[in-house]
């Protein structure tokens, strides 16, 4: 899709995720044309094509491209097309994903930050999103069963409800861990779960506990 022109800073940044091993070109493409400043405070903009996490308020960080593109080329390769999304944080993983597949559910529990993330998509002309202020831990029982859920904040264990969530054949993303994390995928063929571990993440956590 070529719904944004690219910056030269865009296409730098894709060069570095493909030499660090990034091979599918959707993702790529798709992180090519979206333009990555408009998630993060403007004071920081300079910094929008670096391979970095970077603050975006309330504690929290808008994750390092690298990671995005990885979660999101795992998801794709299962021909994923309703997926939630928890953690919306930024809303740029959000905005990567609504390119790519058909729906997109997020759940994210600073009502600020959903606030902004909600803002930006609309701005960018992304409609197929549905956003959610609440617990991540407990998925979003009413639109399931997801294709895809990619989780964008560690875990201490694998939520119940997500892997409940899944369709027949879908996948969860998901790092598990507090300090020591592993990027991980699981698997559901009806009642069988396959995990694979991928390597080690460094994630803020998948807090358990109010709204804010
Ligand atoms: N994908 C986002 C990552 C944001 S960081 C981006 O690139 O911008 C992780 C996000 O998870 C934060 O916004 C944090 O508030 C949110 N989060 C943490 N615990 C949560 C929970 N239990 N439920 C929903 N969201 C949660």
């Amino acid at each position: 899709m070529t719904k944004f022109s690219s910056s030269g800073g865009a296409k730098k940044l894709v060069n570095v995720l493909r030499q660090a091993g990034i091979t599918n070109d959707k993702v790529l493409s798709v992180i090519e044309q979206t333009p990555r400043q408009f998630f993060m405070p403007e004071s920081l903009a300079h910094k929008a094509y670096e391979n970095t996490a970077l603050p975006i308020g309330n504690g929290q960080t808008i994750s390092q491209p690298l990671m995005v593109a990885t979660m999101t080329q795992l998801l794709i390769q299962h021909n994923c097309s309703r997926v939630l999304e928890i953690g919306t944080g930024s809303g740029y993983q959000t905005a990567i994903l609504a390119q790519l597949v058909d729906q997109v559910f997020s759940v994210e529990r600073i009502a600020q930050l959903q606030y902004q993330a909600k803002r930006r998509l609309r701005n960018l002309d992304l409609h197929n999103v549905a956003m959610r202020h609440g617990d991540g831990w407990e998925g979003w029982r009413s639109k399931a069963p997801f294709d895809g859920i990619i989780v964008t904040a560690a875990a201490a264990q694998i939520p119940d409800a997500l892997v409940e969530q899944l369709a027949d054949g879908g996948v969860l993303i998901i790092p598990v861990g507090e300090q020591q994390q592993t990027l991980t995928v699981l698997r559901r063929f009806g009642d069988n779960i396959e995990q694979q571990r991928i390597g080690d993440v460094r994630f803020v956590p998948l807090v358990k506990g109010e709204l804010l």
